[in-house]
């Protein structure tokens, strides 16, 4: 087998890290990045430590330096999402420390600007594109929905009506599988709806919270594509499901200054995300027993980790001296899921 065969294998954990650039206002280095290689390596400098203890590399799938573009990194991640409509599930993550780069890889930093768009668009347009590509054989259907897990609750993003009714995680053939039934699921034909469904998203996220960015770093948003396709001449059905994934921030919260609700989002964040690292590696060690019952974030996503699913993970990196104890911590992390 070729190595890009073996990496397109099904049930095979992918990561990539991507690496944030110096934002303006910002220094511009030194970084804790000192390389990256071409083969998915790369090497910390950790400024705290000195001679050989100061250097450690670290080697993923790929690495992506600060110049990458939005369009590089969908070009990696392409042949994964258009699996998804020859009836895979699929799951992508966004990890990393807050102000690292989730949001931006997922989304981008704004809706306006095409250029700048994020894996959640560009997926979707991808998969519009080649599903007109198929007209004459296969007949698409693709519907969407956006759920929050706060305080290891779901709720849905795409319903606005205030009533922050909690969603239960359920079994139902309609759907394939494990999922949220009772999310709202709303079909797709082209990007301007998918755009249109992001900033109802957005707002409904930004209710009840006393500021956008602190609620939206400390739950995890989940963007679900359901695709369903009839093969004209045999009239069987197939079906794919791909999740899109910005996770809340890994940091870690010290636990002697967070008091009341904010160490309670913390402990939650950090159960689930170990939650989360568990079953990847339980996978990726082919475990016989994996542990999706430890969290809502791997039942809800139960039927597209392992099995027949691909599963990529990108972690990201803020090089700034000040972050490397989370750098540190993150990479370790992508690590052990690898
Ligand atoms: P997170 O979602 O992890 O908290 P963000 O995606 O909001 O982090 O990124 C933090 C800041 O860094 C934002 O201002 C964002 O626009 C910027 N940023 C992140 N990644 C990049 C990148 N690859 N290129 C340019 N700016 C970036
Ligand atoms: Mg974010």
């Amino acid at each position: 087998l070729l190595y890009n065969q073996v990496q397109d294998l099904k049930g095979a954990i992918r990561v990539y890290c991507r690496v944030r650039p110096f934002l303006p206002g910002q220094s511009n280095g030194p970084s804790t990045v000192d390389y990256i290689g071409e083969n998915g390596d790369m090497m910390i400098v950790n400024p705290l430590k000195h001679g050989k203890d100061a250097r450690r590399v670290f080697s993923f799938n790929k690495v992506f330096g600060t110049s990458v573009t939005q369009e590089q990194i969908y070009a990696d991640t392409q042949s994964l999402i258009r699996s998804v409509l020859d009836g895979y599930n699929v799951c992508i993550f966004a990890y990393g420390q807050t102000g690292s780069g989730k949001t931006y890889t997922m989304s981008g930093p704004d809706l306006t600007t095409e250029e700048t768009w994020g894996v959640n668009y560009r997926a979707l347009r991808d998969l519009f594109h080649i599903s007109k590509e198929r007209a004459g054989s296969i007949k698409y259907e693709v519907f969407v929905q956006m759920i929050e897990i706060y305080n290891e609750q779901v709720r849905d993003l795409l319903v606005s009506d205030g009533s922050n009714r909690r969603l239960d995680i359920r079994n139902t053939s309609q759907l394939n599988g494990i999922n949220v039934p009772d999310a709202f699921l709303v079909p797709v034909t082209c990007t301007q709806d998918v755009l249109d469904l992001m900033r109802i998203g957005q707002k409904n996220r930004a209710v009840g919270a006393t500021a956008l960015n602190e609620r939206s770093s400390r739950s995890h948003s989940v963007l679900t594509v359901h695709v369903r396709g009839r093969e004209l001449v045999s009239n069987s059905i197939l079906r794919g499901c791909l999740h899109l994934v910005d996770l809340a921030g890994s940091e870690r919260v010290d636990k002697s200054e967070a008091v009341g609700e904010r160490l309670k989002e913390a402990q939650h964040i950090n159960r689930s995300l170990s939650a989360l690292g568990d079953v990847i590696s339980a996978l990726a060690q082919k475990s016989p027993h994996i542990p999706y019952r430890n969290s809502k974030l791997t039942q809800v996503l139960q039927d597209s980790l392992g099995g027949h699913a691909k599963t990529l993970m990108f972690v990201h990196i803020n090089p700034e001296l000040n972050a490397i104890g989370e750098t540190l911590s993150t990479l370790k992390f992508a690590e052990r899921v690898s």
